[in-house]
C-alpha cells in the first residue's frame, strides 16, 4: 500500500495551497478532486458537463462518481511508487469507507484537519472572488461541510489517524505547523 495522507478543511482554509507545498516537500503526489473536476469542466468531458452545475451550486458531486475517479487515480504507478496527498477527498463517510476498502481495510496513514473558523473562511472566499464563489454557493458549501464532512473527523479519530492543525496565520506559519505534525509520524 502506498503512503496516504489526507488533508481536510473548510473551503477557504488554505488546504489547496498547503497541500501543494506539502506534496513538494515530501515528494508525494498531490491529488485534488476539486482540481480534477475543474479540469474536466474546462475540457468539456462528460464528467465535466455533469459536474459543472453541481459545483456551481456548491453541492457535492455524487459519491459513486467521486469514488470511481479517485480509485482509478490511486491505482496510478506514480502514486503506488511515491504515495499520495488527498486534497478534497474523502468528503463524506461513504467516500471514507470506500477509501478504506481500497486501502484493504485500513485508514490513511494520517488525516490532518486544517482548522479555520467559519467567519474567517467566508471572508477569505469572498476576497478571492473565484467564479463559483457566490455568497449562496459559499453558504451552501459551508453548510454541507458541517453536515457531511465534519462527521469524518470522528471517522478518522476512530482509526487513530487524526491530527488537528490551526490554519490561522501566515502561509509559512501554517506550513511549519503541518510539517511538524507530519515529521512526527
Ligand atoms: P474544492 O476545490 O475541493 O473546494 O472542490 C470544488 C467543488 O468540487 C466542491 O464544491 C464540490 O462540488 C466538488 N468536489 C470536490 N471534491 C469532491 C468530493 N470528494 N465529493 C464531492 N464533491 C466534490
Amino acid at each position: 500500500m502506498p503512503f496516504v495522507l489526507v488533508i481536510l478543511g473548510r473551503q477557504g482554509s488554505g488546504k489547496g495551497t498547503q497541500a501543494a507545498l506539502l506534496a513538494e516537500r515530501y515528494g508525494v503526489i498531490h491529488v485534488s478532486t476539486g482540481d480534477m473536476l475543474r479540469a474536466a469542466v474546462a475540457a468539456g468531458t462528460e464528467l465535466g458537463l455533469r459536474a459543472k452545475a453541481v459545483m456551481d451550486a456548491g453541492d457535492l458531486v455524487g459519491d459513486d462518481i467521486m469514488i470511481g475517479i479517485v480509485d482509478e487515480r490511486l491505482s496510478g504507478d506514480d502514486i503506488q511508487a511515491h504515495g499520495v496527498l488527498l486534497d478534497g477527498f474523502p468528503r463524506t463517510t461513504a467516500q471514507a469507507d470506500a477509501l478504506a476498502e481500497t486501502l484493504e481495510g485500513s485508514g490513511p496513514d494520517l488525516a490532518i484537519n486544517l482548522d479555520v473558523p467559519i467567519a474567517e473562511v467566508t471572508q477569505r472566499m469572498l476576497a478571492r472572488g473565484r467564479g463559483d464563489d457566490t455568497t449562496e454557493a459559499i453558504d451552501r458549501r459551508l453548510a454541507l461541510y458541517e453536515a457531511e464532512t465534519a462527521p469524518l473527523l470522528e471517522w478518522f479519530e476512530g482509526r487513530e489517524c487524526l491530527a488537528v492543525v490551526n490554519g490561522l496565520g501566515t502561509e509559512e506559519e501554517v506550513f511549519a505547523r503541518l510539517t511538524k505534525v507530519i515529521d512526527g509520524l
